[in-house]
């Protein structure tokens, strides 16, 4: 018997595919645009240039200044650059801090947005937005920030670093490792999550090798995209409010920081969430989540110890005091001790216990 469920699907029209980005003039055209604007990072300015080029006059102009956990002064400088220019369209090309300021600009515009991942973040899938002001993050959920055109291009991954491939694919792994144990599980995002967790973990001990290996890197983006559909679509627990916490406390970075917590959040949830364990287990073809998941990236080569990315030892009280503020779901409930000790073990980067 299928238990009860509410299903929410997001809008989004998706093209995937090698080389696919050579269709963004057409989902311009699709959209009705004249004129849009570009962003990236400082990094990936090259990428918006080339594109640019590529667009010829409908492409009004360059904003490449995103940066990590979408600043609110690079957005009002991204919004002050625009001014005057009649931008019509938003084209955001490179990860999960180029999206969102992209979708921050959205936010203040509602602009239409063509989405380009390079990454494995997911954002793109998302209709949630995390902002910094004065250092404190605060996130939104939207309509407005959910890009109404992705365009998966294969070859825009060629070049990601195999260490940020790993731990951004992790990264990936973790929205659908949560979204089977959500409160609004259901049926559609459960298979969604086996089949994304299934393709990055056959795609990643290709890439870390053999960066341009374009058929494991076409797995690892089919992955991270139902990945990301699995973010947008359900709530997450412990393991991201504890990701979010730490990163903004300690200054950890992003896709690290969700490599090294994931094992041992999901060896905390283990006892409240047995199905969703069998089926992490199940498309990681191992016996047991999260020794499973702490195997796939600690043999690759990833850091699985908070204190290897610069959390001090002396964060561990505070990571869990923070950690219990302000409740929210989990299957298995908040205990402060089991909580220091999960935090304590990533810390260390010790491989989870069996449950
Ligand atoms: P990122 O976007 O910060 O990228 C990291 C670095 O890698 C940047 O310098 C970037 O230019 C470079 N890079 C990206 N793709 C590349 C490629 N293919 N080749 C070479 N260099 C490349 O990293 P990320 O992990 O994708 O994104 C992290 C940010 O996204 C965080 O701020 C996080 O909070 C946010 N995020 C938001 C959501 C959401 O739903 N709102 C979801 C996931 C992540």
């Amino acid at each position: 018997m299928v238990a009860p469920f509410v299903y929410t699907g997001n809008p989004a029209r998706v093209v995937f595919g090698a080389g696919t980005l050579a269709l963004l003039p057409e989902e311009i055209e699709r959209l009705g645009l004249q004129r849009v604007l570009i962003v990236a990072t400082p990094q990936q300015a090259a990428e918006a240039e080339a594109l640019a080029i590529r667009l010829g006059g409908r492409a009004a102009a360059i904003f490449a200044e995103a940066a990590m956990h979408t600043p609110v002064d690079v957005t009002e400088r991204a919004l002050a650059a625009m001014a005057g220019t009649a931008v019509d369209g938003l084209i955001a090309v490179g990860g999960g801090s180029t999206t969102g300021l992209a979708k921050a600009i959205a936010l203040r515009t509602d602009l239409p947005q063509i989405v380009a991942p390079t990454t494995y973040a997911g954002s793109e899938m998302t209709p949630i937005l995390g902002e910094t002001k004065d250092g404190r993050k605060t996130t939104l959920t939207s309509p407005k920030v959910l890009p109404e055109v992705v365009i998966y291009d294969v070859d825009l991954t060629l070049t990601l670093p195999p260490a940020l491939s790993l731990t951004s694919g992790m990264n990936a792994i973790a929205h659908a490792v949560e979204a089977l144990y959500a409160r609004e599980a259901n049926p559609v995002i459960t298979l969604m999550a086996e089949e994304g967790i299934a393709a990055l973990a056959r795609a990643l001990p290709v890439i870390v090798p053999s960066p341009k290996d374009r058929e494991a890197r076409s797995d690892a983006l089919y992955g991270a995209w139902l990945c990301g559909i699995c973010l947008g679509s359900v709530g997450m627990a412990l393991h991201h409010k504890l990701c979010h916490t730490l990163g903004g406390t300690f200054d950890l970075p992003h896709s690290e920081t969700h490599t090294a917590v994931l094992p041992h959040a999901v060896a905390y949830n283990a006892p409240a969430a047995p199905d969703a364990m069998r089926r992490v287990a199940r498309a990681l073809g191992v016996g047991e989540a999260a020794g499973g998941l702490y195997d796939l990236a600690s043999k690759l080569g990833a850091k699985m110890a908070l204190r290897d990315l610069g959390m001090p030892e002396s964060g561990i009280d505070r990571a869990a005091d923070l950690a219990l503020q302000n409740p929210y779901f989990n299957p298995r409930p908040l205990e402060r001790d089991a909580i220091r000790t999960l935090i304590r073990n990533a810390w260390a980067g010790v491989r989870p216990a069996a449950a």
